[in-house]
Parts: C-alpha cells; structure tokens; sequence
C-alpha cells in the first residue's frame, strides 16, 4: 500500500502528509527540515523552504490535496507542450537530449510553481 493508502487508513483525508523528512511534501523536491504537524502530532507535513511553512499549514487542512496535485500536474502537462511548440516539434523522438531535458525541466518547473500557487490560493484568511 501506498502512502496515499496509508494516509487514507489513518484518517480518511488526502493530506500531502509526508512521513519522509527528506522530501518535500508538496513539490515532490528535497525538504528542508521544516515540519508541521496540525495539533502538534505526528504525521508531520516536511517542506522545502520554498513552500514553507505558511503552504504546510494551509496544504494541511485542504479536503483534497490529490485534486490540487492534479491540477497543478494537467497544468505543467500543458506548459511542457507549449514548450514543445515552441522549437516546433511534438515527437519526443526526435528531440535532441538537450531539447528533451528542457522540456522534462519545463514540466518539472511549472508544477512546483503550480502547486505553491494552487496551496496558496486555498489559504483562508
Ligand atoms: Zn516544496
């Protein structure tokens, strides 16, 4: 089982909760030893700096960060593709490994911003 299942068993929500210190669990990149945990208990919520603990706190009480996650990936999906539009071709085998590195860094990218932006925007006042 995964750690959605798990998450699920534990407490029925779809938290971005990571039981890895060492991954970030918003952006899916390395965290910096910044936790937080709603109430004070474990599962801890581990962040990079560049989320932070202000989206930690806010990703930690949304219904359903799997929906978030979603939305931020179908939205860097489309920002890779427009790269891809970009240089004019749209068959990955033709890509040079440097056009295909910028093209996997254009998903990567946009959905780290995506994501901060989406957690962001759920922030209640
Ligand atoms: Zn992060």
């Amino acid at each position: 089982m995964g750690l959605r299942g798990r998450l699920r068993e534990r407490g029925g929500m779809t938290n971005p909760a990571s039981f890895h210190h060492a991954t970030c669990g918003l952006c899916g990149r390395r965290a910096d030893g910044i936790g937080f945990s709603p109430g004070g208990r474990p599962p801890a919520v581990w962040v990079c700096n560049d989320c932070g603990l202000a989206r930690a706190r806010t990703a930690t009480r949304m219904r359903d960060f799997d929906a978030v996650e979603r939305r931020a990936f179908a939205l860097a999906a489309r920002r890779a593709g427009q790269f891809l539009d970009t240089i004019g071709k749209t068959d990955l085998a033709v890509l040079t490994t440097e056009e295909y590195e910028s093209f996997l860094r254009a998903f990567q990218t946009h959905f780290v911003e995506e994501i901060r932006r989406l957690v962001e925007g759920e922030a209640t006042p």
